[in-house]
């Protein structure tokens, strides 16, 4: 596995861990709890084959039956069958958002053709990098994420530090505040006081949506977590949230946009509620390390054409 709960609530990634830390490793599925240790990477018989940074299990039967994180590369084949079938037909390509958000059973079946389950992000972006491969812009296009009664197409689901959807988003927000939101994905990226203040609330950078008369509405985005704030602090990451304005608040940050001068900006916090750690993953990749020359090219995070 790629990564793993550093004393059951910081997510850390193999790639970036170095063993001198201090702490209990755990299965990243947060309610699994199965000992996991660090495997440096290193090249077995001479030059011939690499095996990268992982965290590996102590022992497998100790994972819990339904753990999401171990037995991913069998789920995800299952799914890729799955969508492979989907890409060929002419129906929208389904994917139903399991996430917990959903008080769903969270194991994999695959009610009817066309249709997968994700289970964390990750599961996610592989999902969307598999059908832009092997269907293109045609089969993202056909791609909707099912979430309670709700089917959301994947260009309005994904929000990728895009001004305009942002600005939709904001705009059904404000136009139905007793409306519940679905998750979205997102590329959440800290500011650097997130980052370096351990202490500080988890923002973002900020998002500017320009107004009539040179004004400009800036939401500050602000991550609501219980615990697992490990690499969102230090990495920009895809995090998959609702969102939740302070209906009081806006509501008056709203008529003050209406009397502030031309080239003011008015500041309103938006709330990105994220419950665990399978909904979060992150964005960069590490730099490739000098002897990686050899291994596979690294996988590009998903990104859809505008
Ligand atoms: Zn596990």
């Amino acid at each position: 596995m790629k990564k793993a709960l550093l004393d059951g609530k910081k997510l850390v990634r193999a790639d970036d861990y170095t063993e001198a830390p201090k702490g209990e490793l755990s299965c990243e599925d947060e309610r699994c709890s199965a000992p996991m240790e660090f495997r440096k990477e290193y090249w077995a018989g001479g030059n011939v084959a690499h095996y990268s940074a992982a965290f590996v299990s102590k022992d497998v039967k100790e994972h819990r039956p339904d753990c999401w994180a171990h037995d991913a590369p069998k789920y995800r084949n299952q799914a890729y069958e799955s969508i492979g079938k989907a890409i060929v037909g002419a129906g929208p390509i389904e994917i139903n958002l399991n996430c917990e958000l959903v008080k769903e059973s969270l194991r994999g079946h695959f009610p009817r053709r066309g249709t997968v389950s994700a289970r964390t992000v990750d599961d996610l972006l592989s999902y969307f990098r598999r059908i832009e491969q092997d269907g293109g812009d045609a089969a993202l296009e056909r791609t909707v994420i099912k979430w309670r009664e709700m089917s959301i197409p994947l260009k309005e689901f994904f929000i990728d530090d895009n001004q305009d959807q942002y600005r939709d988003l904001f705009k059904r927000m404000i136009a139905n505040p007793k409306a519940h939101e679905p998750p979205y994905l997102i590329r959440f990226n800290p500011t650097k006081n997130t980052h370096e203040n351990k202490d500080s609330p988890i923002n973002g950078t900020p998002v500017k949506l320009p107004q009539p008369d040179g004004k400009s509405l800036i939401l500050l985005e602000k991550l609501v977590t219980p615990e697992f704030d490990g690499v969102l602090r230090t990495h920009n990451s895809y995090v998959v949230a609702i969102p939740r304005l302070n209906r009081e608040t806006t509501g008056r940050k709203m008529k003050e946009l209406e009397s502030v001068a031309n080239d003011q900006a008015v500041f309103i916090a938006l709330e990105w509620k994220i419950l665990g750690s399978y909904q979060f993953t992150p964005a960069e990749e590490p730099a490739p390390h000098p002897t990686q020359t050899k291994s596979a090219p690294r996988q590009k995070p998903f990104e859809p054409k505008p």
